[in-house]
């Protein structure tokens, strides 16, 4: 059997068109969406990602402000920096691009953005109204909230399956264990710490690969007809992007996303759904949220 792929960049391109959408029927009422990017010293992999988020925003018409700060900023000049967007009314979405530098407190940071314009879901409020399962509109990390979209697209139902994580990162891991669980999925969340990995993941129905290391997961470590996916974004040795999972795995696994094409686009794609929830919500056009 070889694995169907679930195809990342084509389901992202539909969420995409379904965002302009959005986009202008909410600049049919004068609003243009925007979102303010701070990016702290000079990481090469976040001016990447910086630049992808960029090039998506602009195409799409959302209002893109980029605040990059040198790298031995201040914890006051970047909290500072946050207020600032806070009160900025042309602003609905702030993201603070990680890792920063290590004089400044990743969580002080987090915890000044203002939660109705937390576009990457980290703030302790978000986090509690997605871990309460609160029915009302919340911003949740992109990544997650992109896999479920995917999950969905290709009409694979979470409900009673047997799911398990690999990795328990904060941005990641730990969300889709909450979001999953909300889709009344029964989740395992697995980490470095775990004993007898494969024995675990083997009872995936989906398995769920967020570590950073390549090859971390096998085809012995897969049960037949298992839905992968593979969030890893790793570089080997000959320069290429690939994920966590092996190569071999589409031989035993029923759906697969590739590396890159899978949860890459999603992610970018998430984001940009996200500032239009966000404006959407800020300025009383809820009628746009699904
Ligand atoms: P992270 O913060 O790098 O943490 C890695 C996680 O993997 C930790 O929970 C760690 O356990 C666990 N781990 C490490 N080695 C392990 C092992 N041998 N067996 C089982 N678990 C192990 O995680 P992340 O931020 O989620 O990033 C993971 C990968 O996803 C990276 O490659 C990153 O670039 C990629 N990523 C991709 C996207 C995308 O859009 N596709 C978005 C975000 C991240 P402990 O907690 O015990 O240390």
């Amino acid at each position: 059997m070889m694995a169907k792929i679930l195809d990342g960049k084509a389901t992202a391109n539909d969420l995409l068109e379904n965002v302009a959408n959005k986009i202008s029927k909410l600049k049919a009422n004068g609003i243009v969406p925007g979102l303010a990017v701070i990016l702290v010293g000079d990481n090469p992999a976040s001016q990447v990602y910086v630049r992808n988020k960029r090039k998506k925003a602009e195409k799409l018409g959302i209002n893109f402000v980029l605040k990059e700060l040198p790298k031995d900023s201040t914890q006051e000049e970047v909290l500072q920096l946050v207020e600032q967007f806070n009160h900025d009314e042309k602003i609905n979405g702030i993201l603070v691009q990680s890792p920063l530098p290590k004089q400044i407190d990743e969580e002080k940071v987090i915890r000044m953005i203002d939660p109705k314009k937390d576009v990457d879901g980290l703030h302790p409020q978000n986090l509690g109204l997605l871990f309460g399962n609160i029915k009302q509109y919340y911003p949740v990390a992109c990544t997650p909230k992109g896999v479920i979209t995917l999950l969905n697209k290709y009409q694979i139902n979470v409900d009673g399956k047997n799911v398990v994580i690999v990795g328990r990162s904060k941005l990641v891991g730990k969300p889709l264990l909450a979001l999953l669980n909300n889709l009344n999925a029964t989740v395992t969340l697995a980490h470095s710490h775990t004993h007898n990995l494969e024995e675990i993941t083997k009872k995936a129905d989906i398995l769920i690969a967020t570590v950073g290391k390549i090859g971390v997961i096998t085809d012995n470590m897969v049960k037949p007809g298992a839905v992968v996916i593979d969030v890893g974004i790793n570089r080997n040795s000959d320069g290429k992007l690939v994920g966590d999972v092996a190569d071999n795995v589409k031989e035993v696994a029923s759906y697969i996303t590739p590396v890159p094409g899978g949860v890459g686009p999603m992610t970018v794609a998430t984001l940009m759904e996200q500032v239009v929830e966000l404006t959407a919500v800020q300025t009383n056009n809820e009628n746009l949220l699904e």
